[in-house]
């Protein structure tokens, strides 16, 4: 029998396929190669191909826009929106509509064009959160912007265009629909229980531990209970706080090892899936709160979302998330 399950925080149902259930071996597997770039902009003493830097570290000193940096910020080439210009919004009859404003960055993770998130030390991984952290920071002073989101696109199947790894943030001037939904179900739940629904998710999943996948003092790596895709992955701070970028140095390294570790052991069994990554954090304009419970996501692209899932908004999951954690828990070591 499949199984209808809904999302705690959002309301969403979907449907776990008991009928097309599927193990690792079961998925088509695309692994996703880092081939040899000698025209990759993102590599060491290519600065001059990346517009001018925003951000960068240089353990070993030097000036901006030169080699020898441990990790870049620098905006995107082809932005999808813009910094320049004031905020214009004007509606045509039932039509909404404002100019392109916003910022679009791209955080160069490493210098290195072979490594990943999976190979870099967690002291690496940490300098990229920490970036991101500080981007986020600098951003949000611009009233113009209520949300900004920090993505990743690991392989050309999910959606990424150069090989070099990296990560993107965006600025936008409205907040994104899914992030509202997650709001609006974390305010509703507040309002009834007065606790925020994550924590309440995290303490009962403690409990439970079949959908646990892996912990350190600070960050808890978790299957969702209704998971869209198979092996989707939460990662959430254990101590409740409402936005990323107010995140504590030691949560930041503590989210460094277990992401990297997570991306290790999916690597191992799913063999260097193609994924997404993202960072959902509560609004800009929203103080910090009780009732929302920032958090990263890691998805896998392992099924292709078809006409049901568009006709409907159901998706259909192959895997349990009790099996994909088993999985990922045992990939240990
Ligand atoms: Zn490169
Ligand atoms: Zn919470
Ligand atoms: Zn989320």
């Amino acid at each position: 029998m499949s199984e209808l399950r809904k999302d705690p925080i959002t309301g969403r149902w979907v449907i776990v396929s008991t009928e097309r259930r599927k193990r690792p071996n079961d998925f088509r597997l695309e692994s996703v190669e880092i081939t040899p770039d000698p025209s990759c902009p993102f590599c060491d003493g290519h600065e001059s191909m990346t517009p001018p830097e925003i951000l960068a570290i240089r353990r070993h000193g030097g000036p901006p826009n030169s080699p020898g940096w441990d990790l870049r910020v620098v905006p995107n080439q082809f932005p999808v929106l813009r910094v320049e210009g004031t905020l214009d919004r004007q509606a045509e009859g039932l039509f909404d509509k404002m100019n392109g404003i916003g910022a679009h960055e791209v955080i160069i993770e490493t210098p290195r064009h072979d490594e990943s998130l999976a190979t870099m030390s967690d002291g690496a991984v940490e300098q990229v959160l920490w970036a991101c952290r500080e981007r986020v920071q600098d951003l949000k002073q611009d009233r113009r912007f209520r949300y900004i989101i920090i993505f990743k696109n690991h392989g050309d199947a999910a959606g990424s265009s150069v090989r070099h790894s990296h990560s993107q943030i965006i600025a936008l001037p409205i907040v994104p629909r899914e992030v509202r939904d997650e709001v609006d179900g974390a305010r509703a739940h507040y309002e009834v229980k007065e606790r925020c629904v994550f924590c309440d998710v995290i303490r009962q999943d403690m409990a439970d531990g079949r959908r646990l996948i892996a912990e350190t003092a600070d960050m808890v790596a978790m299957a969702p209970y209704a998971p869209r895709f198979p092996f989707e992955t939460w990662i959430l701070p254990r101590r409740h706080q409402s936005h990323f970028e107010d995140a504590p140095r030691q949560e930041i390294a503590s989210l460094a090892r277990l992401l990297g570790e997570l991306l290790r052991r999916m690597t191992r069994v799913l063999r260097n899936p193609p994924y997404n990554l993202l960072i959902h954090s509560a609004p800009l304009a929203e103080p910090a709160g009780d009732y929302y419970h920032w958090h990263v996501e890691v998805i896998p692209k392992l099924t292709k979302v078809a006409g049901f899932e568009w006709a409907t908004g159901f998706y259909v999951n192959p895997t349990s998330p009790e099996e994909a954690s088993q999985v990922l828990r045992d990939a240990r070591g």
